[in-house]
C-alpha cells in the first residue's frame, strides 16, 4: 500500500487492519492529551528520536494547571528534580514561571528536603507552549481522540493479545501509529459536581472524553471512578491581609532545574499568607452537608488533600484548618486559597468564605468544584507503562489513578521514553525503587494498584537517603543518556557538574590526616571527645564532613581551591559527606536485594501450575502479572512460602536449590 493512500476510506474494519500492518505509520508515537503527563511524554519520545504527534483537545490549554498554582513540595519536589535530570520540561518551565521558591523541611535534613515553588499560572502556559512549539521531531494537533485502532495478534506466543495500530479522532480521521500514550487526566468519563448540580466535563468549561473511555472498556480494561476537587478563586484586592501570618520564599531561591543557577523573578518573589477556618465555618458547612454530592463518599478522593467537607466530617475534634492564600501570578489579582477545596453550592461557598479572618469582604471570582472520572487499574501496566493487554499502548498520569502534576510528569516522561524506544526497536528504560522516586511510584502502582488517588511522599521509599532532591542528576542523567533520552546541552552541563563534584570529592578523599592534625587547622567537630578518642587514625576530608559541626568552608586553609566552588555544589558535597557512612550501608543493601529481585517472571505464567501457591495468591498474581520476583514480592498478601516457589520458578534451568540465605532474602 502506498503511504499516501488514506486507509480510513477502506470499506471494512477487516480490510483496513489487513492493509495496516504493511503500511508506514504516520507517526512513530502518538500522545493523547497535552497535560503534565502528555507534555513530558511527547517531548521525551521526540527526544529519543521518534517522530511524535501530540493530539490534544485544545492546544491553548497546554500547560494548564488544573488546580494549585505550585510545583513540588515534600516528595513531589524530588520527582520534579528527577524529571529534570532526565531532561524533562516541568522543572525548567517552573523555574521560568516561579514567583516564590522555598525548600520545605529544611530543619529535618537533606534526605527529605522538598523544593517547592509558587507558579505564575499564565507564565507557565506561555513558556511551556513556546518551548513545545519548535521542539524537534514533535508535531502538535488539535483534536479529540474517540477510539483506538487495534489489531488482534493471532500467533500462539501472544495468546490473543492485541496491538495498537492507530487512533481515531472524533471527526473520523485515523492517525496510524504503532505506539500510543494516553494521558487524558480527569477527562475520561469526567463529571463535574457543584453542590447537587452535575454535568459532564473533564475540567470546568472543557468537554469530557467519553468515546475513549468506552473504547478502553471494550478492550477489556478495568475502569473505576475516583474524584478530586479544587477551591474557589478569590479576588486578592478584596482580602484584608492585616494580621494574617506572612509566608516568605527563600533568598536566594533554589531553582528546580540543574540547568539553572538562578531564576528570572528571584528579586520579585511574592508573599503568601496564612489564615484558618473556625468553628462557625465548620458548623455552617455541616448544616449544609445534604447539599453536596461529594460528601457522600461513594467514590474515593485524595486522602492527603481532602475537601473541606471531608475534613470537617472526618476530623470532628479539630476546630480549625489551615488555609494558605497563594497569589496566582505577578499580573493577576486571583488568589488560590489552598486547603479549602469543596463542592458546596455557590451561595454556601461565599457565605462560609466571609466567615474566615481576612476574607470578611472577599469576592469569589470562580466557585470551588469537584470532578469525578474514570481511571484504569494500573496493575494492567508493565514497568515501562506499556499495558500488558495491548502491545504499543502506554498510559501515564491521572488516568493511572494518581493525583498531582509531579506524579503525572514523572509517569509521562517514562511512558514517552519507552514508547519512543519501542518505536526504534531499542531496549526499554526502567527505573527501579532504588534508582528514583519515579521507580517507587511506578512499582507501587503496578504491583499494588490504587484504591484512592495516589501521591508520592518520602515515607513510600525504603531508600530515602539515596533518593534525595540534590542528587537526582547523578542518579539518573547518565542512565537517561545511555537510553538516548538526554539532549546535547543537558549532557554537557551534566558532565561539567559531575567533573567538578568528582574532582572535589577526590581531593577531599585523598587529603588525610589524624583528627588532631586537622584540629590544628581549626577543623574540629562540635563534640571534642570525638577527636580525643580518635587514636591517631587517618581521616579524609570526606570522613570529617560526617562529623557534626564541620562544614566545607572550614577546609579552605588546607584546600584553597574549594573557595571557588559554586554554593549549590558546596551544599551537595556537604550532604554527600554527611551521609557517606549510611549511604555505603544502604548501597550494599540495594545490591544484595537486587540480585534476586530482578529475576524475570513470564507475564503469561500460569500460576495454577505452581502447586505451592494458595488460591488467593494465585488469583492476585494472575491480576498483577508481575514482571520480576521483586514486583511479585510486593503484591498484597504475598507469603514467604509463595516467594520461595516463585524463586524456584524464576531460576528454572539454573539452580533449583534455594539456600538458607536466599530463603531469608526473598522472604
Ligand atoms: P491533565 O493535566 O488533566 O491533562 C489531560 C489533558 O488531556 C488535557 O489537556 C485534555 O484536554 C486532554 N484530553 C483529554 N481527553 C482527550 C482526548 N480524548 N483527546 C485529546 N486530548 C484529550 N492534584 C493534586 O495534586 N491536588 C489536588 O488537589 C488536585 N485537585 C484537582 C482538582 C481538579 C478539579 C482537577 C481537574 C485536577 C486536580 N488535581 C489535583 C489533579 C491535577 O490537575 C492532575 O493530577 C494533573 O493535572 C494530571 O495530569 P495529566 O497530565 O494526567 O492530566
Amino acid at each position: 500500500m502506498h503511504r499516501h493512500c488514506r486507509p480510513w476510506l477502506l470499506r471494512t474494519r477487516k480490510q483496513y487492519l489487513r492493509s495496516y500492518s504493511t503500511i508506514t505509520p504516520d507517526y512513530d508515537v502518538v500522545v493523547i492529551g497535552g497535560g503534565h503527563a502528555g507534555t513530558e511524554a511527547c517531548t521525551a519520545a521526540a527526544r529519543v528520536g521518534a517522530r511524535t504527534l501530540l493530539i490534544t483537545q485544545n492546544p491553548d490549554t497546554i500547560g494548564e494547571m488544573s488546580c494549585n498554582p505550585s510545583f513540588g513540595g515534600v516528595g513531589k519536589g524530588v520527582l520534579v528534580r528527577e524529571v529534570d535530570a532526565l531532561d524533562g520540561v516541568c522543572g525548567r518551565i517552573s523555574d521560568l514561571s516561579g514567583i516564590q521558591f522555598k525548600v520545605l523541611n529544611r530543619s529535618k535534613g537533606p534526605a527529605v528536603y522538598g523544593p517547592r515553588a509558587q507558579i505564575d499560572r499564565a507564565l507557565y502556559k506561555q513558556h511551556l507552549q513556546a518551548y513545545l512549539k519548535d521542539y524537534p521531531n514533535l508535531t502538535i494537533k488539535s483534536g479529540s481522540v474517540a477510539d483506538l485502532v487495534l489489531e488482534n495478534n493471532n500467533t500462539h506466543s501472544t495468546k490473543g493479545q492485541q496491538t495498537v495500530r492507530g487512533v481515531r479522532l472524533e471527526n473520523g480521521q485515523v492517525v496510524r501509529t504503532p505506539n500510543v500514550v494516553i494521558t487524558t487526566g480527569t477527562f475520561l468519563g469526567g463529571e463535574i459536581h457543584l453542590g447537587l448540580k452535575v454535568w459532564p466535563a473533564g475540567r470546568i468549561n472543557e468537554n469530557p472524553s467519553i468515546g475513549l473511555s468506552k473504547s478502553l472498556h471494550k478492550a477489556g480494561f478495568q475502569l473505576s471512578r475516583l474524584k478530586t476537587g479544587t477551591p474557589a478563586r478569590l479576588d486578592g484586592r478584596t482580602i484584608n491581609y492585616e494580621g494574617l501570618i506572612v509566608e516568605k520564599g527563600d533568598h536566594p531561591p533554589s531553582p528546580f532545574s540543574y540547568l539553572h543557577k538562578t531564576v528570572p523573578y528571584a528579586d520579585q518573589q511574592v508573599l503568601c499568607h496564612q489564615t484558618r477556618t473556625n468553628p462557625a465555618v465548620h458548623d455552617y458547612i455541616e448544616k449544609h452537608f445534604d447539599q453536596s454530592i461529594h460528601i457522600r463518599e461513594t467514590v474515593q478522593g485524595p486522602r492527603y488533600c481532602p475537601s473541606l467537607e471531608s475534613k470537617i466530617k472526618r476530623f470532628r475534634h479539630k476546630s480549625s484548618h489551615n488555609i494558605w492564600l497563594e497569589p496566582e501570578g505577578l499580573d493577576s489579582h486571583l488568589v488560590y486559597p489552598n486547603g479549602i477545596s469543596n463542592t458546596m453550592p455557590e451561595d454556601i461557598q461565599i457565605n462560609f468564605l466571609r466567615m474566615i479572618p481576612g476574607l470578611e469582604k472577599v469576592d469569589m471570582v470562580r466557585p470551588a468544584y469537584g470532578v469525578e472520572y474514570d481511571h484504569v487499574d494500573p496493575r494492567e501496566l508493565r514497568s515501562t507503562l506499556e499495558t500488558k493487554r495491548i502491545e504499543g499502548l502506554f498510559m501515564a498520569g491521572q488516568i493511572n489513578g494518581t493525583t498531582g502534576y509531579e506524579e503525572a510528569a514523572a509517569q509521562g516522561i517514562m511512558a514517552g521514553i519507552n514508547a519512543g524506544l519501542r518505536s526504534l526497536g531499542r531496549p526499554p528504560f526502567i527505573l527501579d525503587r532504588s534508582d528514583a522516586y519515579i521507580g517507587v511510584l511506578i512499582d507501587d502502582l503496578i504491583t499494588k494498584g490504587v484504591k484512592e488517588p495516589y501521591r508520592v511522599f518520602t515515607a513510600r521509599s525504603e531508600y530515602r537517603l539515596l533518593l534525595r532532591a540534590d542528587n537526582a542528576d547523578m542518579r539518573l542523567t547518565r542512565k537517561g543518556y545511555e537510553a538516548g533520552a538526554i539532549g546535547k546541552d543537558r549532557w554537557s552541563q551534566f558532565i561539567e557538574t559531575e567533573t567538578k563534584l568528582m574532582n572535589t570529592m577526590n581531593l577531599l578523599e585523598e587529603t588525610k590526616m589524624t583528627a588532631n592534625k586537622w584540629a590544628t587547622f581549626g577543623i574540629k567537630p562540635n563534640n571534642a571527645t570525638k577527636t580525643r578518642n580518635d587514636h591517631g587514625s587517618l581521616r579524609s576530608g570526606i570522613d570529617l564532613l560526617s562529623w557534626a559541626g564541620i562544614t566545607l568552608a572550614d577546609f579552605t586553609q588546607v584546600l584553597p581551591s574549594l573557595k571557588d566552588l559554586e554554593p549549590s555544589l558546596t551544599e551537595r558535597i556537604m550532604i554527600e559527606g554527611r551521609y557517606k557512612p549510611f549511604l555505603k550501608r544502604q548501597q550494599a543493601e540495594v545490591e544484595a536485594l537486587k540480585r534476586d529481585e530482578n529475576l524475570l517472571l513470564d507475564i503469561d505464567l500460569d500460576y495454577n501450575s505452581l502447586n505451592q501457591l494458595s488460591n488467593e495468591i494465585r488469583n492476585k498474581l494472575a491480576i498483577v502479572k508481575p514482571e520480576t520476583l521483586g514486583a511479585a514480592k510486593r503484591v498484597e498478601g504475598m507469603t514467604p512460602a509463595g516467594m520461595i516457589a516463585l524463586l524456584k520458578y524464576a531460576r528454572r534451568g539454573r539452580s533449583t536449590t534455594v539456600t538458607p540465605l536466599e530463603r531469608q532474602t526473598v522472604a
